[in-house]
């Protein structure tokens, strides 16, 4: 846990709270993304680092898990506090972060521009340039085509295979996706170039529906000029809780953790789940949903398009070779069709749900790197 004291515009210095916490190192450096929201706590941190474990190990990356994050609204902030709160946590994480050790990435509320500022102030403190100490930078410092896309890519991709197991194509397929930010938004335009039907889309200023289907192309080219979706023409204006509820074939949490709960379960209509957000079904809503038979597809599975690529970034930035990106998309649907077809073959075998055959394969394999590199003491 760190202090991050930064000076504001108005010259005054506010201290705000930073974390990184690295949970496991069995299967290669510590790997996960950097949050900036006003409810980021160290228990929330430390969840998202073992999700990181979890995932890592189950799309077979050589990777451990981490995370962190500042407990801060970065909406408050101007672009120049932003930019001092990210090199002040990034110097004061510095002892512990690096290519080999551990690599920060975007999540919640950063962005390409935090991981310049992350990669620069490291960069300035070894003396050379450290292309490699984070993922998900601008193309143009050493980033990967492709990686901003990336991880609604992975949520299409592994809709797509959870679709062919009820019997459905993507192209005939409706779709709700929850949250219109970097996971979300991508997953529509994604979607929506295969053909789907995204028939709603919300953010924190509403949603939006409409049953013949959003034109998603238009509503990015709106968000990338206006931020939010409010306001955009021409489909109905609903509740973000009704989108939930829809009875659609797809649902996409793509935002935050915990939107699915004990509280709205039984109001799910949706065939199938695709979690593009970390953690946003509660445990006690999975038992409602698969009492429905209601395919939920985990996030450790869903939305591991993120970090795959950032895998890939790391690989083009240590390498200094640098990929296509049609060679970037292919690679990352090969990742995930096989994770889900391993995912999707131990819960047949094992007549358990997606969630636990993904946690368990994900297990079986850090058991076996932990019991092969022996204990220490
Ligand atoms: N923050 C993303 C996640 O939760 C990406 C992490 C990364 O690329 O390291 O998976």
């Amino acid at each position: 846990m760190v202090s991050v004291p930064v000076k504001m515009d108005d010259g005054r210095v506010k201290v705000f709270s930073g974390y990184r916490v690295q949970h496991n190192q069995m299967l290669g450096p510590f790997k996960g993304g950097i949050r900036y929201h006003h409810l980021v706590d160290l228990s929330e941190v430390a969840a998202l680092a073992s999700l990181m474990t979890f995932k890592n190990s189950l799309l077979n990356l050589p990777l451990g898990g981490a995370k962190g994050g500042v407990q801060v609204d970065p909406n408050k902030l101007s672009k120049a506090e932003l930019e001092n709160l990210t090199r002040r946590f990034t110097s004061e994480i510095a002892p512990f972060i690096g290519p080999d050790r551990d690599i920060p990435a975007p999540d919640v509320g950063t962005d390409s521009q935090t991981m310049a500022w992350m990669l620069d102030t490291y960069s300035l403190e070894s003396g050379f340039s450290q292309t490699g100490v984070v993922t998900g930078k601008p193309v143009e410092i050493g980033g990967s085509l492709g990686r901003e896309a990336a991880t609604g890519l992975g949520v299409i991709y592994a809709t797509e295979k959870a679709l062919e197991k009820i019997g459905k194509r993507i192209s005939d397929a409706t779709i709700a996706v929850q949250g219109f930010g970097k996971v979300g938004m991508y997953a529509s335009i994604e979607g929506y170039a295969k053909g789907a039907k995204v028939v709603a889309v919300s953010d924190v200023s509403g949603a939006l529906y409409d049953p013949k289907g959003i034109n998603i192309a238009e509503l990015s080219r709106y968000v990338r000029e206006r931020k939010m979706i409010k306001d955009f023409p021409e489909v109905q204006h609903i509740s973000n809780e009704e989108l939930l509820y829809l009875d659609v074939d797809v649902l996409a949490p793509c935002a935050l953790e915990g939107v699915i709960h004990a509280g709205n379960a039984k109001n799910v209509k949706a065939k199938v789940i695709v979690e593009g957000a970390n953690g946003p079904t509660t445990r006690e809503a999975d038992e409602v949903l698969a009492s429905k038979g209601c395919v939920v597809v985990p996030d450790i599975l869903a939305n591991g398009g993120g970090v795959v690529v950032s895998y890939f970034e790391w690989v083009q930035d240590i390498s200094w070779l640098f990929w296509s990106e049609d060679e970037v998309r292919s690679k990352l649907r090969e990742v995930i069709y096989k994770a889900f077809d391993k995912v999707w073959q131990f819960a047949d075998t094992h007549k358990v749900h997606m969630r636990s055959a993904a946690m368990a394969s994900s297990l079986l394999r850090l058991e076996r790197a932990m019991k092969l590199r022996g204990q220490a003491w």
